[in-house]
Formats: structure tokens, C-alpha cells, sequence
């Protein structure tokens, strides 16, 4: 059996305003502070990286942001899951008729994605991508997006009576992907759909770099080989 995991933001969909409205309205809520997470890159981080880093520019230090972590955390899911009807979300090209081709073959799917559990799964739901992912790695389980694959590597072991040897595979569009998918010891294919290049996917240590998902067939050679 073979394992295909996928980051959400930028590799299966334009990321959407309501996620980021989400991380302001909990800074302000729970800690008081007016900030916007463009005063960061926030590409290819976790929400708890994306909270870390934006809060310790606001002055806050790492103890003051431990304390209210969790409640931040679902004040964002909380916030999101009120915008979530009217949040504009867009699948990016190939990927439904990806995911179907994966399902009909056979192929274990799931997710790796920083975004916190509840968010990923309302974007996934919103789109009725939902049924196709069935282990994940969210952005709440982990700061660290290396753990976040090891984790739904865990869950399919654990459900699906996975066996982990070289076969499973991670979608990403950021290097962040790229290095989480290697120190995990899986295969990380990059797609440019994101802010970085086949390049920067390539340095990062992706084994593959795709324009997009659209080549459905070349992907499943690669993948089923
Ligand atoms: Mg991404």
C-alpha cells in the first residue's frame, strides 16, 4: 500500500482571507494585540509557528504565548468555522481528478498541513474534498512540521494496518514541505503553485518538482511506479 499525503494552502487550494482574519481575531481576543500575520511570510509554517512568530515581533515573550496557546487556538478554529460559508476557496487545477485516480488505485490519502485540525477539515469539507483523506498531521498536533508527518504516518499505521518502506509521498509548495518530508524519511514532490520556484523546491530537497497537479497520469506513474 502506498501512503500520498498533501499540504492544503497553495498545493490543493488558494488559501483563503477567512484563515487569516481568523489569526487576528484571536491575537486581539486572547492576547490583546492588534496584529495581522503579514508582518510575517507565513508560507509554509504551522499556525503555532505562524502565532510564535508573529506575537514575539508584538513584543510578547515565549512564556506569555505558551499561557494562552491552546485558547488561542480555538478561538481561531471558533472564528473560522463563523466564515467558513462566505470564505472564498478555490480547488487548484488537477487535484480533484488527482485525488479520485489515487482513491480508485488504491492509494492511502491524508494530510499534512499546518493549519489547526478543525480549520483544515472545514476548508476539506467546504470543497467535499473530505471523503478522500482519511490520516492527517494538523497544525495543532505540532509546532514542527516533521512531526506533523511522522504523526499521520502514525494514524495509518494504526487504522489502516500501514507498513512504512520508501512509499509514502508528500504534496508540498513551500521548502518547509520539502525539508519535513525528508527528515521524515518519505519521498517530497514540490508544485509551484505557491510563492516558490521549481529551484527553491529543489534545494529543498524535492525529488520532484510539478508546474501543478493538473498531469494526473505522470503523477501516478511516480507514485505507483
Ligand atoms: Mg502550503
Amino acid at each position: 500500500m502506498k501512503l500520498v499525503l498533501f499540504d492544503i494552502d497553495k498545493t490543493l487550494v488558494k488559501s483563503s482571507a477567512g484563515h487569516r482574519a481568523a489569526f487576528s481575531a484571536a491575537f486581539k481576543e486572547i492576547y490583546g494585540i492588534d496584529a495581522s500575520i503579514d508582518i510575517i511570510q507565513p508560507s509554509g509554517m504551522t499556525d503555532q509557528q505562524i502565532i510564535f512568530e508573529v506575537l514575539k515581533i508584538k513584543g510578547l515573550d515565549e512564556e506569555k504565548i505558551k499561557s494562552k496557546l491552546d485558547l488561542c487556538m480555538e478561538k481561531m478554529a471558533d472564528v473560522f468555522s463563523g466564515m467558513i460559508a462566505t470564505a472564498e476557496l478555490t480547488i487548484l487545477p488537477g487535484v480533484k481528478e488527482l485525488l479520485e485516480e489515487l482513491k480508485n488505485n488504491g492509494v492511502l490519502i491524508g494530510l499534512v498541513t499546518g493549519n489547526l485540525e478543525p480549520i483544515a477539515q472545514s476548508k476539506m469539507k467546504k470543497l467535499n474534498l473530505d471523503r478522500y483523506f482519511k490520516v492527517g498531521g494538523f497544525g495543532n498536533d505540532h509546532i514542527d512540521r516533521t512531526e506533523l508527518v511522522k504523526i499521520a504516518i502514525k494514524k495509518a499505521r494504526s487504522k489502516f494496518d500501514f507498513i512504512f518502506s520508501n512509499n509514502v509521498y508528500l504534496f508540498g509548495d513551500a521548502p518547509q514541505d520539502m525539508k519535513a518530508g525528508n527528515e521524515a524519511g518519505i519521498i517530497p514532490i514540490g508544485v509551484t503553485t505557491g510563492i516558490y520556484s521549481k529551484q527553491q523546491l529543489e534545494n529543498a530537497g524535492a525529488s520532484l518538482v510539478l508546474n501543478d497537479l493538473t498531469d494526473t497520469e505522470e503523477i501516478l506513474r511516480y507514485v505507483l511506479n
